[in-house]
Protein backbone atom coordinates (compact mmCIF):
# COMPACT_ATOMS: atom_id res chain seq x y z
CA UNK A 1 0.00 0.00 0.00
CA UNK A 2 1.41 3.44 -1.01
CA UNK A 3 1.58 6.44 1.63
CA UNK A 4 -1.64 8.38 1.23
CA UNK A 5 -1.23 11.93 -0.24
CA UNK A 6 -1.87 15.01 1.71
CA UNK A 7 -4.26 17.13 0.25
CA UNK A 8 -3.51 20.69 1.39
CA UNK A 9 -6.89 22.66 1.64
CA UNK A 10 -6.61 25.54 3.66
CA UNK A 11 -4.23 28.07 5.28
CA UNK A 12 -4.80 29.99 8.36
CA UNK A 13 -3.01 33.33 9.76
CA UNK A 14 -3.35 33.30 13.30
CA UNK A 15 -2.24 36.68 15.23
CA UNK A 16 -0.45 35.30 18.50
CA UNK A 17 -0.49 39.45 19.56
CA UNK A 18 -4.35 38.62 20.07
CA UNK A 19 -4.29 38.79 24.03
CA UNK A 20 -8.23 38.83 24.42
CA UNK A 21 -9.55 35.43 26.93
CA UNK A 22 -11.29 32.76 24.75
CA UNK A 23 -14.26 33.26 26.28
CA UNK A 24 -16.84 35.28 25.23
CA UNK A 25 -16.98 38.93 26.59
CA UNK A 26 -20.69 38.29 28.10
CA UNK A 27 -18.80 34.88 29.83
CA UNK A 28 -15.70 37.23 31.31
CA UNK A 29 -17.20 39.11 34.00
CA UNK A 30 -15.52 37.04 36.72
CA UNK A 31 -12.63 35.99 34.55
CA UNK A 32 -9.37 36.42 35.54
CA UNK A 33 -7.57 35.72 32.07
CA UNK A 34 -3.77 35.09 33.09
CA UNK A 35 -0.67 33.28 31.90
CA UNK A 36 -0.44 29.65 31.60
CA UNK A 37 -1.06 28.11 34.72
CA UNK A 38 1.32 27.32 36.94
CA UNK A 39 2.13 23.55 36.53
CA UNK A 40 1.80 21.24 39.24
CA UNK A 41 4.93 19.56 38.06
CA UNK A 42 7.45 19.67 34.98
CA UNK A 43 8.79 16.54 33.02
CA UNK A 44 11.15 16.75 30.57
CA UNK A 45 12.90 13.59 27.54
CA UNK A 46 13.83 10.80 30.31
CA UNK A 47 16.48 10.23 28.48
CA UNK A 48 18.28 13.28 26.69
CA UNK A 49 16.20 16.39 28.90
CA UNK A 50 17.88 20.39 27.83
CA UNK A 51 16.50 23.26 25.19
CA UNK A 52 13.45 22.90 25.85
CA UNK A 53 11.59 25.71 24.42
CA UNK A 54 7.82 23.84 24.08
CA UNK A 55 4.96 23.06 26.78
CA UNK A 56 2.24 20.49 26.78
CA UNK A 57 -0.27 21.06 29.87
CA UNK A 58 -2.37 18.11 30.51
CA UNK A 59 -6.08 19.74 31.65
CA UNK A 60 -7.92 17.14 31.72
CA UNK A 61 -9.61 14.13 29.68
CA UNK A 62 -7.74 15.45 26.18
CA UNK A 63 -7.59 19.00 26.74
CA UNK A 64 -4.09 20.07 26.41
CA UNK A 65 -2.90 23.21 25.85
CA UNK A 66 0.30 23.13 24.16
CA UNK A 67 2.97 26.46 23.47
CA UNK A 68 5.44 27.06 20.99
CA UNK A 69 6.78 30.76 19.62
CA UNK A 70 4.09 32.95 21.61
CA UNK A 71 1.39 30.27 20.18
CA UNK A 72 -1.16 28.44 22.02
CA UNK A 73 -3.31 25.56 20.76
CA UNK A 74 -6.25 23.74 22.70
CA UNK A 75 -7.14 20.24 22.21
CA UNK A 76 -10.63 18.77 22.58
CA UNK A 77 -11.66 21.32 25.55
CA UNK A 78 -13.62 19.86 28.36
CA UNK A 79 -13.96 22.12 31.60
CA UNK A 80 -16.88 20.44 33.02
CA UNK A 81 -16.30 19.34 37.18
CA UNK A 82 -16.87 15.96 38.59
CA UNK A 83 -20.45 15.15 39.05
CA UNK A 84 -21.25 17.01 35.67
CA UNK A 85 -22.89 14.41 32.94
CA UNK A 86 -22.36 14.59 29.32
CA UNK A 87 -24.60 12.99 26.64
CA UNK A 88 -22.66 11.31 24.31
CA UNK A 89 -25.57 9.81 22.04
CA UNK A 90 -28.85 8.15 22.37
CA UNK A 91 -29.61 6.54 25.51
CA UNK A 92 -25.88 7.21 26.38
CA UNK A 93 -24.67 9.62 29.42
CA UNK A 94 -21.54 9.84 31.24
CA UNK A 95 -20.88 11.34 34.68
CA UNK A 96 -17.26 13.21 34.81
CA UNK A 97 -15.25 12.14 38.00
CA UNK A 98 -12.14 14.68 38.09
CA UNK A 99 -11.89 18.55 37.46
CA UNK A 100 -10.02 19.83 35.00
CA UNK A 101 -6.49 21.62 36.55
CA UNK A 102 -7.64 24.73 35.47
CA UNK A 103 -11.22 26.26 34.66
CA UNK A 104 -12.56 27.95 31.90
CA UNK A 105 -12.54 31.17 33.29
CA UNK A 106 -9.07 31.00 34.29
CA UNK A 107 -7.30 30.07 30.78
CA UNK A 108 -4.71 32.50 28.87
CA UNK A 109 -5.47 33.60 25.50
CA UNK A 110 -5.84 30.61 23.08
CA UNK A 111 -5.17 31.31 19.79
CA UNK A 112 -6.73 27.85 17.83
CA UNK A 113 -8.36 24.98 19.28
CA UNK A 114 -7.79 21.39 17.88
CA UNK A 115 -11.21 19.47 18.58
CA UNK A 116 -10.85 15.87 17.40
CA UNK A 117 -14.80 15.28 17.36
CA UNK A 118 -18.22 16.91 18.04
CA UNK A 119 -18.65 14.89 21.51
CA UNK A 120 -19.53 16.20 24.86
CA UNK A 121 -16.69 15.26 26.52
CA UNK A 122 -14.28 16.99 24.03
CA UNK A 123 -16.56 19.78 23.69
CA UNK A 124 -18.92 19.92 26.32
CA UNK A 125 -22.04 22.46 26.41
CA UNK A 126 -19.99 25.04 28.80
CA UNK A 127 -17.56 25.31 26.62
CA UNK A 128 -20.25 25.98 23.69
CA UNK A 129 -21.98 28.14 25.32
CA UNK A 130 -18.36 30.52 26.47
CA UNK A 131 -15.75 30.21 24.14
CA UNK A 132 -16.07 33.07 21.78
CA UNK A 133 -17.80 32.54 18.57
CA UNK A 134 -14.09 34.21 16.58
CA UNK A 135 -11.93 31.40 18.26
CA UNK A 136 -10.13 29.68 15.69
CA UNK A 137 -11.43 26.08 15.43
CA UNK A 138 -9.91 23.45 13.37
CA UNK A 139 -12.38 20.05 13.72
CA UNK A 140 -14.04 17.21 11.31
CA UNK A 141 -16.82 18.83 8.64
CA UNK A 142 -19.15 16.79 10.95
CA UNK A 143 -18.20 19.30 14.17
CA UNK A 144 -17.60 22.27 11.86
CA UNK A 145 -21.39 21.73 10.51
CA UNK A 146 -22.64 21.39 13.71
CA UNK A 147 -20.83 24.59 14.93
CA UNK A 148 -21.34 27.08 12.20
CA UNK A 149 -25.03 25.91 12.35
CA UNK A 150 -26.67 29.03 14.08
CA UNK A 151 -28.47 26.45 16.21
CA UNK A 152 -26.84 27.41 19.31
CA UNK A 153 -28.40 30.06 21.38
CA UNK A 154 -28.14 31.68 17.46
CA UNK A 155 -24.45 32.09 17.70
CA UNK A 156 -22.60 30.23 15.62
CA UNK A 157 -18.84 30.33 15.65
CA UNK A 158 -17.38 32.18 12.70
CA UNK A 159 -13.73 30.56 12.35
CA UNK A 160 -13.83 26.92 11.13
CA UNK A 161 -11.24 25.02 9.16
CA UNK A 162 -13.30 21.46 8.68
CA UNK A 163 -10.76 18.80 7.65
CA UNK A 164 -11.16 15.94 6.04
CA UNK A 165 -9.01 12.83 6.82
CA UNK A 166 -5.27 13.34 5.12
CA UNK A 167 -6.39 17.06 4.26
CA UNK A 168 -4.03 19.42 5.86
CA UNK A 169 -4.01 23.26 6.94
CA UNK A 170 -0.73 25.02 6.76
CA UNK A 171 -0.73 27.62 9.80
CA UNK A 172 1.64 30.60 10.53
CA UNK A 173 1.62 32.24 13.95
CA UNK A 174 3.84 35.13 14.49
CA UNK A 175 6.99 33.33 13.98
CA UNK A 176 5.51 30.29 14.11
CA UNK A 177 5.04 28.06 10.75
CA UNK A 178 3.12 24.40 11.51
CA UNK A 179 0.99 22.58 9.62
CA UNK A 180 -1.49 20.12 10.86
CA UNK A 181 -3.04 17.52 9.00
CA UNK A 182 -6.04 15.29 9.77
CA UNK A 183 -5.45 11.52 10.64
CA UNK A 184 -7.81 8.47 10.38
CA UNK A 185 -9.96 7.83 13.35
CA UNK A 186 -12.74 5.12 14.01
CA UNK A 187 -14.70 5.60 17.34
CA UNK A 188 -16.82 2.68 16.01
CA UNK A 189 -15.56 -0.93 15.06
CA UNK A 190 -15.98 -2.09 11.71
CA UNK A 191 -18.66 -3.98 10.03
CA UNK A 192 -22.57 -4.57 11.72
CA UNK A 193 -22.02 -1.70 14.59
CA UNK A 194 -20.54 0.64 11.91
CA UNK A 195 -23.77 0.03 9.85
CA UNK A 196 -25.98 0.28 13.31
CA UNK A 197 -24.36 3.45 14.48
CA UNK A 198 -24.54 4.95 10.98
CA UNK A 199 -28.47 4.66 11.52
CA UNK A 200 -28.90 5.73 15.05
CA UNK A 201 -26.18 9.20 14.80
CA UNK A 202 -24.90 7.86 17.93
CA UNK A 203 -21.27 8.36 17.78
CA UNK A 204 -19.60 11.00 15.52
CA UNK A 205 -17.09 10.47 13.02
CA UNK A 206 -13.52 11.61 14.75
CA UNK A 207 -10.43 12.83 13.34
CA UNK A 208 -6.62 12.15 14.94
CA UNK A 209 -4.12 14.97 14.21
CA UNK A 210 -0.68 14.96 12.57
CA UNK A 211 0.72 18.79 13.74
CA UNK A 212 4.40 19.66 12.36
CA UNK A 213 5.85 22.11 13.68
CA UNK A 214 9.05 23.68 11.80
CA UNK A 215 11.41 24.94 14.36
CA UNK A 216 15.19 25.65 13.01
CA UNK A 217 16.28 22.78 11.11
CA UNK A 218 14.96 20.94 8.27
CA UNK A 219 13.03 18.01 10.04
CA UNK A 220 9.52 19.28 11.84
CA UNK A 221 8.89 18.15 14.96
CA UNK A 222 5.46 16.10 14.79
CA UNK A 223 3.14 15.31 17.46
CA UNK A 224 0.13 13.07 16.70
CA UNK A 225 -2.87 13.38 18.36
CA UNK A 226 -4.72 9.95 17.53
CA UNK A 227 -8.36 11.19 18.86
CA UNK A 228 -10.88 8.64 20.09
CA UNK A 229 -10.22 5.95 17.66
CA UNK A 230 -9.91 2.44 18.18
CA UNK A 231 -6.81 0.68 16.52
CA UNK A 232 -8.25 0.05 13.37
CA UNK A 233 -6.39 -1.27 10.10
CA UNK A 234 -6.43 2.84 8.70
CA UNK A 235 -3.97 3.83 10.97
CA UNK A 236 -1.61 1.31 9.32
CA UNK A 237 -1.31 4.26 7.08
CA UNK A 238 0.01 6.45 9.39
CA UNK A 239 3.45 5.19 9.43
CA UNK A 240 3.74 5.17 5.87
CA UNK A 241 3.48 8.89 5.62
CA UNK A 242 4.95 10.04 8.87
CA UNK A 243 7.91 7.36 9.43
CA UNK A 244 9.05 9.04 12.59
CA UNK A 245 6.50 10.91 14.89
CA UNK A 246 8.08 12.92 18.09
CA UNK A 247 5.58 12.48 20.14
CA UNK A 248 2.34 10.99 20.59
CA UNK A 249 -0.88 11.91 22.75
CA UNK A 250 -3.46 8.67 23.10
CA UNK A 251 -6.66 8.52 23.54
CA UNK A 252 -7.17 6.04 25.98
CA UNK A 253 -9.71 4.99 28.43
CA UNK A 254 -11.14 1.60 27.07
CA UNK A 255 -14.34 4.03 26.36
CA UNK A 256 -17.43 2.01 26.53
CA UNK A 257 -20.74 2.30 26.26
CA UNK A 258 -24.17 2.68 26.59
CA UNK A 259 -23.45 2.71 30.60
CA UNK A 260 -20.69 1.45 32.97
CA UNK A 261 -23.11 -1.42 34.13
CA UNK A 262 -24.01 -2.47 30.15
CA UNK A 263 -20.27 -2.44 28.72
CA UNK A 264 -21.68 -3.49 25.35
CA UNK A 265 -19.39 -1.70 22.72
CA UNK A 266 -16.03 -0.39 23.10
CA UNK A 267 -15.19 3.03 21.03
CA UNK A 268 -12.11 4.41 22.44
CA UNK A 269 -8.44 2.18 22.74
CA UNK A 270 -7.78 0.12 26.13
CA UNK A 271 -4.40 -0.79 27.15
CA UNK A 272 -4.04 -3.50 24.87
CA UNK A 273 -5.06 -1.49 21.67
CA UNK A 274 -2.89 1.60 23.02
CA UNK A 275 0.16 -0.40 23.20
CA UNK A 276 -0.24 -1.71 20.04
CA UNK A 277 -0.53 1.85 18.87
CA UNK A 278 2.81 2.84 20.57
CA UNK A 279 4.40 -0.45 18.48
CA UNK A 280 3.07 1.05 15.13
CA UNK A 281 3.35 4.54 15.45
CA UNK A 282 7.27 3.93 17.09
CA UNK A 283 6.85 7.83 18.64
CA UNK A 284 9.91 8.64 20.52
CA UNK A 285 7.68 10.20 23.50
CA UNK A 286 4.14 8.46 24.04
CA UNK A 287 2.01 10.47 26.25
CA UNK A 288 -1.68 9.10 27.77
CA UNK A 289 -4.23 11.23 28.33
CA UNK A 290 -8.12 10.38 28.29
CA UNK A 291 -7.97 7.77 30.26
CA UNK A 292 -9.80 8.15 34.01
CA UNK A 293 -12.31 11.09 33.85
CA UNK A 294 -15.36 9.76 32.84
CA UNK A 295 -17.09 6.37 34.49
CA UNK A 296 -17.21 5.28 31.15
CA UNK A 297 -14.06 5.00 30.78
CA UNK A 298 -13.13 0.78 31.26
CA UNK A 299 -9.95 0.90 31.03
CA UNK A 300 -7.14 1.73 34.14
CA UNK A 301 -4.16 3.65 33.02
CA UNK A 302 -2.65 0.95 35.44
CA UNK A 303 -3.05 -1.64 32.76
CA UNK A 304 -1.52 0.16 30.10
CA UNK A 305 1.47 1.49 32.56
CA UNK A 306 1.98 -2.48 33.23
CA UNK A 307 2.09 -3.40 29.64
CA UNK A 308 4.44 -0.35 28.95
CA UNK A 309 6.95 -2.05 31.46
CA UNK A 310 6.69 -5.68 30.52
CA UNK A 311 7.48 -4.52 26.58
CA UNK A 312 10.74 -2.18 28.45
CA UNK A 313 9.12 0.99 27.32
CA UNK A 314 9.35 2.84 30.49
CA UNK A 315 11.72 5.57 28.84
CA UNK A 316 9.27 6.19 25.70
CA UNK A 317 6.26 7.23 28.15
CA UNK A 318 5.49 10.10 30.10
CA UNK A 319 2.92 10.15 32.12
CA UNK A 320 1.44 13.23 33.17
CA UNK A 321 -1.38 14.05 35.79
CA UNK A 322 -3.65 16.92 35.25
CA UNK A 323 -2.06 19.84 35.79
CA UNK A 324 1.08 18.73 34.79
CA UNK A 325 3.43 20.10 32.10
CA UNK A 326 6.03 18.23 29.75
CA UNK A 327 8.58 20.38 27.93
CA UNK A 328 10.12 19.33 25.06
CA UNK A 329 12.69 20.53 22.38
CA UNK A 330 11.65 21.55 18.74
ZN1 LIG B 1 -13.82 10.73 24.40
Amino acid sequence: MAAPEIKLTAQLTLDVADSRPPTKPEANAQAQVGPMPIPHEHKVHPTSPGGENATLTFIGTATTLFEWQGLRIMTDPNFLHAGDHVHLGPGVTAKRLTNPSVPLNQLPPIHLVLLSHYHEDHFDKLVEDRLRRDLPIITTPHAAHHLTAAQYKGEPFTALTALDTWEAADISAGDAKLRVTAMPGKHVAPGLTEMVNKALGAVPPTNGWMVELCGAGNTPYRIYISGDTLMVDKLRTIPRRFPHVDLMLVHLGGTTIPAPNIPLLMVTMDAEQGIQLVHLIKPDITIPIHYDDYDVFMSPLKDFQDLIKNAGLDQKVVYLNRGDQYLFKV
